[in-house]
């Protein structure tokens, strides 16, 4: 790593912790307000199966329950991508034996493996506007030259 790379590391590490905490918030907002969805879902089932109840046929909710059934299978499988980003945030890892870890977990509670520290650096490339269109522009143009000749 070069001296340029080293202090802008070193810059954004403090920044990098902080994004990492609004990220995580946002996150966990996020999942809250699927699994209060999900309980609004439940309580609408309910609701639906009483009223069928009340006019002697439960079939009457079928479709109303079956509507609300998809869309907490929606919310949870939502819920459950949104616990996966914030493992990524938090760089997690998982030990061999399948048990999540923190990154800088020095042993693994569940069977006890000693964890390797691999420092993870997060490479930025900088993508230079495409020359293709030029390169096409110049070869169409060689070609020419090629033709009147
Ligand atoms: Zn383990």
């Amino acid at each position: 790593m070069d001296l340029l790379k080293k202090l802008k590391s070193g810059a954004s590490k403090a920044a990098d912790v902080a994004q990492q905490t609004v990220e995580i918030t946002k996150l966990t907002t996020q999942i809250a307000g699927r699994k209060r969805e999900i309980e609004k879902n439940k309580t609408l089932m309910g609701h639906e199966v009483y009223e069928a109840y009340k006019k002697g046929d439960l079939s009457l909710a079928e479709a109303k329950v079956g509507e609300l059934c998809i869309s907490i299978v929606e919310l949870e499988s939502e819920i459950s991508s949104l616990e996966q980003q914030i493992k990524r945030v938090r760089n997690e890892k998982t030990c061999a034996c399948g048990k999540d870890l923190a990154a800088d977990a020095k042993f693994c509670p569940s069977c006890g493996r000693p964890q390797i520290h691999e420092h993870t650096e997060v490479i930025t490339i900088d993508v230079l506007p495409s020359t293709e269109a030029g390169d096409a522009a110049s070869a169409a143009a060689k070609k020419q030259d090629g033709e009147s000749e």
